[in-house]
């Protein structure tokens, strides 16, 4: 069958050359060679990440690491700011870990401002919260400078940062926001396989982890410590994800991290361009548009062209391309288009064709 190429919010398309990588023989993962393939990636992954601390390759989903992020961090009570999809589950998910916990809910479309946490904050109740820096569902981004600005406030507050549909496609420097953990899953702007979350913990996070009885086996943060010290992982991980990672990173550096934050965001606004052109509004409150997705208003909110968003869809897939129709409570009123990872203004192009085309027959 003929391949559709993806332009959904992840999975994203995969290379050729990653997936060579990924095809590579299997070593044992105690092994001088796998230790070798992790601390060659290790610099790469920090200077990616902005941190000096050791980065760990989960090979969960990065609902693995969020989930043991509660269990590792939560104590008295969690705060989950909520604006979609993504950041709503994550209270769900810290009540089933059996914590205390408090809903930030926002209006879906509107980002996360740092006065409503410091508000929650305030009261005390808190020793961590939830974030999603890119909440894709929305096509939202949050200011996360302005919300990391306040851990100086609440120092003994765990600041858990979701950054897996951001992580590559813009700049976020762990060490400098001063946050506790910040977490990516490799199926979104990193263009791998899902099946891989990288994570990285604050000193004041390791030790808060080390404190936690039942924080569990598989995602203990300290195990995944001990373990990077040595280039290792706690359990055998999926090696070929590793070696699809550093296949990857190579290419990051190869292209240059400024140049392709900056690519995301020529080929992001192409994609609000195109819209803007067919007489769509954006869903996203303005200027807190995501840069990796664009997520179009289609009768969600009062404003702009309304088409039929599956029928569109199906049009666009008869030519090659899957785009999404829309995620949870804003399915249809929305549809999302996606452009991260490896697409340049040259691979979107045939995208936009498509959607024109689509678009004379609705
Ligand atoms: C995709 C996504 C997730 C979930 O990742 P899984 O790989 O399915 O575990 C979590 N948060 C955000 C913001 C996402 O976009």
């Amino acid at each position: 069958m003929a391949h559709v190429k993806l332009h959904i919010p992840g999975p994203v398309e995969v290379s050729e050359k990653t997936f060579r990588a990924f095809c590579s023989p299997m070593v044992g993962h105690r092994g001088q060679g796998f230790k070798d393939l992790y601390a060659k990636m290790q610099p790469q992954l920090q200077q990616l990440l902005g941190t000096k601390q050791l980065v760990y390759v989960s090979t969960s989903s990065a609902w693995g690491v969020m989930e043991g992020a509660i269990r590792n961090l939560v104590a008295k009570k969690v705060l989950n700011c909520m604006c979609g999809a993504f950041s709503d589950k994550w209270l769900d998910v810290s009540r089933r870990c059996g914590k205390q916990a408090e809903a930030l809910q926002v209006d879906w479309g509107s980002p996360i401002r740092a006065a409503q946490i410091d508000a929650k904050l305030a009261t005390g109740q808190f020793d961590a919260l939830t974030l999603i820096h890119n909440e894709t569902s929305t096509g939202v981004m949050s200011p996360l400078l302005e919300i990391a600005a306040l851990k100086r406030k609440y120092p003994d507050v765990m600041f858990i940062v979701d950054a897996v549909s951001s992580l590559t496609a813009t700049k976020i420097d762990f060490d400098a926001l001063g946050i506790d953990v910040l977490l990516a899953g490799t199926q979104k702007a990193f263009a791998l396989p899902p099946g891989a979350a990288v994570f990285v913990c604050s000193p004041a996070a390791l030790a808060k982890a080390a404190t936690s009885a039942d924080r569990g086996y598989y995602f203990d943060f300290v195990e995944f410590q001990k373990n990077a010290e040595q280039s290792m992982t706690p359990s055998t991980p999926s090696i070929s994800h590793f070696y699809a990672l550093s296949s990857k990173l190579d290419d990051f550096y190869a292209e240059g991290l400024e140049a392709r934050f900056a690519r995301h965001s020529r080929t992001n606004q192409q994609t609000r361009d195109w819209a803007a052109r067919h007489g769509f509004t954006l869903f996203p409150e303005p200027g807190f548009e995501s840069v990796t997705l664009t997520c179009v208003n289609n009768g969600a909110k009062p404003g702009g062209r309304v088409v039929d968003a599956a029928k569109l869809q199906k049009l666009v897939k008869e030519q090659g391309f899957l785009i999404d129709g829309g995620y949870g409570k804003i399915k249809g009123t929305t549809f999302r288009i996606s452009n991260m990872g490896d697409e340049t203004e040259a691979t979107m192009a045939p995208l936009y064709a498509a959607l024109d085309g689509a678009m004379k027959q609705l």
